[in-house]
């Protein structure tokens, strides 16, 4: 399991570099992983084939350094390029200034005092004889009808 976390830390410390130069971490970090495993079960092998006491062992975790180690350089010292983290281009955007953000016009409409809502003034008419009926009414003046 240590070795896992090792390899993430590695993975994650060629990314940080390979981006730092403008080139893609994706190709690093496939070769982080095939050189850091592919050599240490290549000596692993020449390990057991060797029949020195505890060979695989030193053979495999030593390749697989030696692999950490090519792959750390190629991602440190490579050549650069001039690819940018897309996660890197959101947070510049989001931070440039807009052009044109202060010629926005203001809208100080949302400062003026609201205005109370006009009561609404329904004036209710006799269903009988047409005649308007003042409000709170039940019966009509002229003709005596219940107002609904
Ligand atoms: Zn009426």
């Amino acid at each position: 399991m240590l070795e896992i976390f090792g390899l993430i830390m590695l993975c994650k410390a060629n990314k940080k570099n390979a981006l730092a130069r403008g080139k893609k971490p994706g190709g690093f970090i496939a070769l982080t992983i095939i050189l850091w495993v592919g050599l240490e079960l290549l000596g692993f092998f020449i390990g057991t084939l060797s029949e020195i006491e505890y060979g695989y062992f030193i053979f495999g975790y030593g390749f697989a350094g030696i692999g950490a180690l090519i792959s750390f350089l190629c991602a440190k010292f490579g050549p650069k390029g001039d690819y940018v983290d897309p996660k890197a281009q959101q947070t510049m955007d989001a931070n440039a200034p807009v052009i044109g953000d202060y010629n926005v016009p203001v809208d100080d409409s949302a400062y003026a005092p609201a205005q109370p809502a006009a009561p609404v003034q329904q004036q209710k008419f006799c269903n009988s004889c047409g005649s308007p009926v003042p409000d709170g009414c039940k019966y009509c003046d002229k003709c005596g009808a219940p107002v609904v």
